[in-house]
């Protein structure tokens, strides 16, 4: 990692050791004092920084979730549902199938909203409340509309979500209206969506609380300390990779910052940090594009189209952090099909392991690295999934098998089954 960017000393725009810097320019900012999502004289992506980075005795013993990792954000606690404190499930059918040296699988869809995004928003809601601002706004492919209208509902705020008409699925937008976020239908996909919020924010119509916010990779983050700690505790190692689906690559640049962090407080040694590797969908992979090509930022995809809905995302706003992370970390980025994800779906499923299609893509991409040789046997590898099976019941019931129409009474389902 050449270029740790985590340097310099405390700004004198500083709050309790906290401020924001723009990663394109270095100039930095205030952390709460008024509302700002880029950089005022560049525009480039802000990132939260510290005077102090923890190690792991820093960590609250009393805590189990996000909030066990306040040293490593900016506040003590948060509005909390709580979040976190996901599985690492072993996967002995996949582990065999691949022929690593081991796998495991983090399952984020075991949040309280079932997605990763319950991390990023109970910090989220919590600056919101820092800053003063009453109305919360995110586009959204379901899974961020889902945790906001939640975490809205708990901070007693009122949530405003825009989603792509027609391409969200059911249990993101059944969450979402009952959480009680109101919401609009856009006629547009999910990159439309963002360029409408984006507006409203710029004008003070809402706070924004899409991957754009800094302080929502702050709260993802402690997806890789989680996998860190756990896998640890469990294989007396690290993980050497970590692969993930991307969307807006968010969650790609929050465990970036967490392993520069690490390695910085001295927590992490630099030759263990894991190679990030993320998965796209064929039709919606400007990322991997990025990456083959050696490009520092992605160029926008207009149509994209994948039926994993959560990462159909042509404008990956988050690509300036996350293709250096890629990189630094000796990582890489791959597509896969939506068929290769919906086997993925199922082979999952068939180890107990519910996770919804863009989930899936994370084994799906891990299957064709390794079929290419870039993954090798001797690797420890975490796959992330996102978001729970739950979320998605049309798609889960098209991988899924046919029920079987049966009698009323049990000789005849006893002639069924022997039939
Ligand atoms: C949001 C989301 C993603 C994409 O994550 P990014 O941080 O935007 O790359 C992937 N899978 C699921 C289930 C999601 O909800
Ligand atoms: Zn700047």
């Amino acid at each position: 990692m050449a270029d740790l960017q985590l340097t310099g000393a405390e700004p004198a725009v500083a709050t309790d050791g906290v401020w924001l810097a723009c990663i394109e320019c270095g100039e930095t900012f205030p952390p709460f004092a008024d509302v700002r999502y880029t950089c005022d004289d560049c525009d480039g992506l802000l990132e939260v920084r510290y005077a102090d980075l923890p190690t792991w005795g820093d960590f609250r013993e009393d805590r189990r979730g996000v909030w066990r990792y306040a040293a490593a954000l900016p506040f003590e606690e948060g509005v909390s549902l709580p979040e976190g404190d996901t599985q690492l499930h072993d996967v002995p059918g996949l582990e065999a199938e691949t022929g690593l040296e081991r796998l495991r699988v983090k399952h984020e869809g075991m949040n309280p909203t079932g997605s990763f995004k319950d991390r990023g928003m109970t910090v989220g809601v919590r600056v919101a409340k820092e800053v003063g601002v009453d109305r919360l706004a995110c586009a959204s492919t379901g899974n961020t509309s889902a945790a906001l209208a939640a975490y809205g509902a708990r901070g007693n705020m009122e949530t405003l979500v825009l989603l792509p008409a027609g391409k969200v699925a059911a249990g993101k937008v059944a969450q979402a209206s009952l959480h009680g976020a109101r919401i609009l239908e856009v006629d547009g996909n999910f990159d439309t969506c963002l360029d409408i919020v984006q507006d409203l924010a710029a004008r003070g119509e809402a706070y924004l609380l899409n991957s754009l916010n800094p302080f929502r990779l702050e709260g993802q983050k402690t997806i890789g300390l989680e996998i860190l700690e756990q896998f640890r505790d469990e294989e007396g190692a690290y993980p050497d990779r970590v692969v993930l689906p991307v969307g807006n690559a968010g969650n790609t640049a929050a465990l970036y910052k967490c392993f520069r962090e690490l390695v910085r407080s001295g927590a992490l040694p630099e030759e263990e940090v894991p190679a990030l590797t993320g998965v796209q969908a064929e039709g919606s992979a400007p990322m991997v594009e990025a990456i083959e090509h050696g490009w520092d930022h992605t160029e926008r995809w207009e149509n994209v189209e994948t039926k994993a809905t959560a990462i159909r995302i042509g404008n990956p706003v988050n690509a300036p952090k996350a293709l250096p992370g890629i990189r630094a970390t000796g990582g890489t980025a791959v597509a896969v099909s939506d068929d290769a994800i919906q086997t993925a779906q199922r082979d999952l499923a068939e180890e107990g392991v519910g996770v919804e299609p863009a989930s899936a893509a994370s084994i799906a991409g891990l299957r064709t690295l390794r079929q290419r040789g870039v993954v090798t046997a001797d690797e420890r590898v975490v796959c992330l999934t996102t978001g729970h099976l739950l979320k998605d019941p049309d798609a889960a019931v098209e991988a899924g098998s046919e029920p079987e129409p049966v009698p009323g009474d049990t000789e005849g389902v006893l002639a069924h089954l022997q039939g």
